[in-house]
């Protein structure tokens, strides 16, 4: 891969639109995107209004989130506007047609590969048939992957304040479906009232089961629930993680064990982690040499996609098509996919990235 992208790591460009399209070009994957906040503001409203219920609501929240540029007051506040989104998701049809959209959005610009989060913990929150609803979503995926270049995986992801019982169950479902594109195990929500060590043992039944694990960790500044969730539950992928660039050790600890990030440059700006991006550690965790991938985490609830995301890091970072390149071929080795299928995909990379160098 190094050798066929030599000539493009001594380009440099001035021209913002010609690197925004040779980044739409690449063939891209994406790893931590959730279906819940992929749910664009218009399918909000057209589910709100065919169930008519919580239109109100639904419409404040949305007028409220565009007059803010979809910042949220903080990380809590961001988890109340998820409920919300989750609250109009009330059939199987209703994440059929969220499945069928987002798949959409991602095929539109050239994402080839995805591991889709799901909350199945909310959706049994919500005491909805989670094997309905997760029918549902694959035969849209099923479908999709039949007329599209586009892979789809899945994670199930518990609410980790839910506690063990309610993790042991979303793990329950992750292993049926397996043989349906459940690739992995996670856990989200508050760090802080669901602290990793509640979940040592599901973590070690998952992998007994043969599924991947993650795990969100360190998406605030307190680096201390991340180290936890690292040295206990001994996931394959952190989702956020920059906590991790406050503690040396930590960066360390990432580093010689390659542990992935699954970095979300909007999302941390749009939740107030950072009020500037250039703030932002991703440039400091690359540098010190931590595998970083890119990601959208909530594309619609941030107003953001993959390719604004590498696009951010160019002008932010002054990252060139060698970077980008790189954190695609990142993104691709973090994955889940199996060898023979990352092999296709680098190749396929680096005939996009050869065809069309920006200049
Ligand atoms: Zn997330």
């Amino acid at each position: 891969m190094q050798n066929s992208f030599a000539r493009l790591a001594a380009l440099e460009t001035d021209s913002a639109q010609s690197l925004e399209s040779w980044i739409h070009a690449l063939p891209k994957a994406e790893l931590h995107l959730h279906l819940e906040g992929s749910i664009q503001p218009e399918t909000l409203r057209e589910l709100s209004r065919a169930k008519g219920r919580l239109e109100q609501e639904t419409e404040v929240w949305i007028r409220q989130q565009e007059e803010r540029n979809f910042r949220y007051g903080s990380l809590s506040e961001f988890l109340n506007a998820f409920k919300l989104v989750s609250l109009l998701l009330e059939s199987p049809s209703d994440y059929a047609l969220a499945t069928e959209r987002l798949l959409q959005a991602l095929a539109s610009q050239n994402v080839g590969y995805a591991e889709i989060t799901l909350s199945a913990g909310v959706i049994l929150w919500k005491k909805q048939s989670l094997p309905e609803t997760f029918e549902a979503i694959c035969e849209v995926a099923r479908h999709f992957e039949s007329t599209a270049p586009l892979k789809v995986r899945w994670i199930f992801d518990a609410v980790r304040q839910f506690g063990t019982d309610h993790a042991r169950e979303v793990l329950g479902w992750a292993r049926m479906f397996r043989d349906q594109g459940v690739v992995a195990f996670g856990i989200g929500g508050d760090e802080e009232r669901g602290p990793a060590e509640l979940f040592v043992d599901v973590y070690q039944e998952a992998r007994g089961y043969g599924l991947h694990c993650t795990a969100h960790a360190g998406e605030g500044h307190n680096p201390a629930g991340m180290r936890q969730a690292i040295r206990l539950l001994k996931p394959e992928r952190i989702g956020h993680g920059i906590a991790a660039a406050r503690d040396p050790e930590m960066i360390r600890l990432l580093r010689d064990n390659e542990i992935p990030l699954e970095v979300c440059l909007t999302s941390n700006l749009c939740t107030g982690l950072f009020d500037d991006v250039q703030n932002h550690p991703l440039k400091q965790l690359w540098d010190a040499g931590v595998r970083v991938t890119l990601n959208t985490d909530d594309p619609a609830m941030f107003a953001t996609n993959l390719e604004g995301e590498l696009a951010l890091a160019a002008r932010a970072f002054g990252f060139g098509p060698t970077e980008i390149i790189k954190l695609c071929q990142n993104a691709i080795e973090a994955s889940f996919m199996p060898e023979d299928e990352k092999q296709e995909f680098r190749t396929k990379l680096r005939q996009a990235a050869d065809r069309s160098v920006p200049g």
